[in-house]
């Protein structure tokens, strides 16, 4: 078996080696999952929730334990890695109240009666990136569970320790075999075969567009459900009328969250042209203050990239533009870049265009309402965006106007796991999370039974 050298981003050093599975082995774990589907299904839903809560208590009993993993495995700073642990366990929990709540339509008919019920599917192969691993993990993982539908969950190669971890968690909680398989290994081998075998009848992808184009294209060949998650360049509208000091305090967090290795950053601040000046000079302070230190300090506000090929990626691009300012970051080894800003001359900049994924932020100015949502918009991209502004008129306004699955008003919070989230435009495809998510792992089925009697 190949394997593959998991390195702490912040050290350099190697943690561990993980086995990378081959075709063979996934088309195994595959089989496992399509074996344990029907008795998983038929299952009493109240015994289903039951193994997801046990799971979710598990999970929590291993906060520590995981989020440690992360910060070494990824960079994560502390404080994420603890959040991320306690949101696979509150989705867990949140969607293991989903088997008892599966209902369907009973819909008036002539000469009988009319029912739908939620088939789920079979086999799900949940694809992983390696910015947030376990969250990503846990949105696939937990409504297609909770559905009646088998997993299969290849983390990504540069991340996949608490991926690892929660599929032993699932097996103590009591999930029986191959109902949740965790297959670390190549996106070409593994992922590729989620794609191609034609027991895996829905892919969750989350990654670059890029690689989804090629996802979904494959998918097409046996008409394959899939969820797509795809990149970002989301704006931050900052209006003259809204309250400087706090919009400026908070921009920097919103895309430097994560070391901006974060498909929601809002990577690009738009402001009112009148507000301009004052808002970059209140934003300067705010990027300097930001902690860049050990993740593993508690204290860390931001880490380091995730390797040194995205380091060279992000260098990239800020070598071609003009600095305004930075923040701090470590020198030495570990794969640091520290928070950087650029005054974007041109919408033509590559800067301005496409996703860094990297601590990296564009400041523009704008004329006017229009002249913001117009700028906002011009993108394929369409996952989220900010609007900072104290008229309430405005906010839906502009709210509305901007074509992203996820808006924000006066914060830049907009992922909950109980509302639904995903992109327009060639940021995604489908919903994840949210009230809904389980019916996304089902087909709906039209049962008519007629009341004639015996002829
Ligand atoms: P990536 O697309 O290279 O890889 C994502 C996953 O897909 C990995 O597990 C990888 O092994 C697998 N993969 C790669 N090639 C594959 C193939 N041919 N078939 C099947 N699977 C394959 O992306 P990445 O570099 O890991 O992550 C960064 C990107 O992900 C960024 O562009 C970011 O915007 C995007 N992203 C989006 C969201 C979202 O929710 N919209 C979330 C996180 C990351």
């Amino acid at each position: 078996m190949s394997t593959h050298v998991v390195v702490n981003p912040a050290t350099e050093e190697a943690v561990t080696e993980v086995g990378s599975a081959s075709v063979e082995e996934t088309d195994a774990a595959i089989e496992r999952a399509a074996e344990a589907f029907p008795a998983w299904r038929d299952m009493a839903p109240g015994e289903r929730a039951r193994l997801l809560r046990r799971f979710a208590a598990l999970v929590d009993d291993h906060i520590d334990e995981l989020a440690e993993l992360e910060v070494r495995n990824s960079g994560h700073t502390w404080g994420n890695a603890t959040w991320e642990a306690g949101n696979v366990r509150d989705v867990l929990n949140y969607y293991s109240a989903a088997p008892e709540r599966m209902t369907g339509l009973q819909i008036p008919v002539a000469g009988g009666i009319n029912i739908t019920v939620h088939e789920p599917l079979g086999v799900v192969g949940i694809i992983v990136p390696w910015n947030f691993p376990m969250p990503i993990a846990g949105w696939g993982f937990g409504p297609a569970l909770a559905a009646g539908n088998t997993v299969v969950l290849k983390p990504a190669e540069l991340t996949p320790l608490t991926a690892i971890r929660l599929g032993e968690l699932g097996r103590e909680a009591g999930l029986p075999d191959g109902v949740f398989t965790v297959i670390p290994g190549k996106g070409s081998v593994v992922g590729e075969r989620f794609v191609t075998h034609p027991a895996v009848r829905k892919v969750c992808f989350t990654g670059s567009t890029e690689v989804g184009k090629r996802i979904m294209a494959g998918c097409a060949d046996q008409v394959k459900r899939l969820t797509l998650e795809l990149g970002g360049k989301s704006a931050n509208i900052v209006f003259a009328d809204s309250d400087l000091a706090k919009a400026a305090a908070a921009a920097p967090m919103a895309v430097f969250d994560n070391a901006g290795q974060d498909c929601c950053a809002r990577s690009r601040i738009l402001v009112e042209q009148s507000a301009y000046d004052e808002f970059v000079s209140l934003l300067e302070p705010a990027v300097q203050g930001i902690k860049v230190v050990d993740p593993a300090d508690h204290s860390s506000e931001m880490g380091p990239l995730i390797s040194a090929q995205q380091r060279t990626t992000v260098q990239g691009f800020v070598d071609e533009v003009d600095v305004a300012f930075t923040g701090s970051a470590p020198s030495g080894s570990g794969f640091w870049f520290p928070p950087t800003v650029v005054l974007a001359d041109s919408v033509d900049q590559r800067i301005w265009r496409e996703e860094v994924f990297g601590p990296v932020v564009a400041v523009m100015p704008f004329r006017d309402e229009a002249e913001a949502v117009q700028l906002a918009n011009d993108t394929e991209f369409g996952l989220s965006g900010s609007i900072y502004t104290r008229d309430v008129g405005k906010a839906l306004r502009v709210s509305r106007a901007v074509e992203a699955g996820n808006l924000s008003v006066n914060t830049h919070a907009s992922v909950r796991y109980w509302t639904p989230f995903g992109g327009f435009k060639q940021s995604g495809l489908g919903r994840e999370l949210g009230p809904d998510a389980p019916n996304a792992f089902t087909d709906v089925k039209n049962i008519f039974i007629s009341d004639e009697g015996p002829a």
